[in-house]
């Protein structure tokens, strides 16, 4: 199997040997082909934007494509092109097996690990289609033929961005449909522009999204102002009564029980973002999100510059992530995980005061 590694910032630089590999990815890619696009469980805007900016590439080029989510998704990402498309595994798990067993092709975008994606991921291990990976997290697992890997992108469709211009050499099929999506992803994964690796190279790209017919208000507005009023009223509700600032430790966190996400209707994406309201705080450095869903307790940890939030959740929460914004999860009652996570703060103080 032939991995590759590819930093995108020196581009100029590729060896020859992944030149030919690029060739032939190019060749497999010249004639119609079944392809299936895949991305991690419970889809963030990265996730489907990746996914539906390389959908709606692809169909450009005559391939029949198929986007399968393992889980549903939130209902501010509805709207995005080529939506109408999406199979979502868990309500069609049967039709999308065939579909994954039948793909000349599998992209598997935004995730590098077949746990995040469920049960599909036995199933993907197994499908004998070209495997290629496009993604932006740590530690990429060993089960792809191809892939674009970088963990300096923003976001996976930046990678997905570079994909179409760098090396498939096809700039002029970045249409309005494809720049929509891959916008939706940069802007959610870079927290608005905001992050450390929304880089200026990063603004050129958004830059040319829009050229391309991205109407960047528009979509800001479709996923940032287009909540329930029982999601805002969760968020109030979250901030007066249920924030927690351990101000030794320069740390917040919000934990949630099953009944109250009861008690607000909550609904796939409702709790998106939640914890960026405790990292906001003047001088916090770590902000947790913890809550109790049906079958396990799920945490988001967030955090501000070298502070490892992904290490905390790789050692204690079978998780992992990007070092300022990682998850996991525990079986453990939602009271236990709280006082875990509060107990392992002192061995992390350091770090967090300095
Ligand atoms: P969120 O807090 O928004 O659910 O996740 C933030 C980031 O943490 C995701 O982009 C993903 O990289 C990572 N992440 C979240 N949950 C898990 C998990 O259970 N396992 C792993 N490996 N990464 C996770
Ligand atoms: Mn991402």
């Amino acid at each position: 199997m032939v991995l590759y590694f590819i930093n995108l910032f020196s581009f100029a630089t590729l060896f020859k040997e992944l030149m030919l590999e690029t060739a032939a990815l190019k060749d497999l890619l010249a004639k119609p082909k079944q392809i299936v696009i895949t991305t991690h469980h419970k889809p963030d805007g990265d996730a489907m934007g990746s996914s539906l900016g390389l959908y709606n590439y692809l169909i450009q080029k005559g391939h029949h494509v198929k986007v399968i989510t393992p889980t549903d998704y939130p209902q501010f990402f509805d709207w995005m092109p080529g939506n109408e498309e999406v199979t979502i595994y868990t309500e069609h798990v049967e039709a999308a097996n065939q579909l994954i067993n039948n793909a000349e092709i599998i992209c598997c975008l935004d995730f590098n690990n077949l746990v995040r994606i469920n049960e599909m991921g036995e199933v993907i291990r197994q499908a004998p289609g070209f495997k290629i990976m496009i993604d932006h997290h740590l530690e990429p697992e060993d089960f792809d033929d191809w892939r674009l890997w970088n963990i300096n992108a923003c976001a996976s469709a930046q990678l997905v961005y570079e994909f179409i211009v760098n090396v498939m050499d096809e700039p002029h099929l970045i249409n309005k449909d494809v720049a929509a999506c891959l916008y939706t992803g940069i802007m959610t994964d870079s927290g608005s522009f905001r992050f450390p690796l929304t880089t200026s190279g990063v603004h050129r790209i958004v830059a040319h999204l829009i050229d391309a017919g991205a109407d960047n208000s528009r979509i800001h507005q479709l996923v940032y102002d287009n909540s329930s009023e029982s999601r805002l009223r969760f968020l109030g509700f979250c901030l007066s009564e249920k924030l927690e600032v351990l101000t030794e430790y320069h740390t917040a966190l919000i934990s949630v029980t099953h009944a109250e996400l009861e008690r607000f209707q909550i609904i796939t994406g409702d709790t998106e973002g939640v914890v960026n309201f405790a990292l906001s705080i003047t001088g916090i450095k770590l902000a947790a999100f913890i809550v109790e869903r049906t079958d396990k307790v799920k945490l988001s940890l967030r955090s501000r510059g070298d502070f490892p939030a992904n290490e905390i959740c790789k050692r204690f929460f079978s998780g992992g992530g990007h070092r300022n914004a990682a998850g996991g999860s525990s079986t453990d009652s939602l009271e236990n995980v709280v006082k875990q996570f509060k107990s392992i703060l002192p061995e992390y103080k350091k770090l967090l005061i300095q």
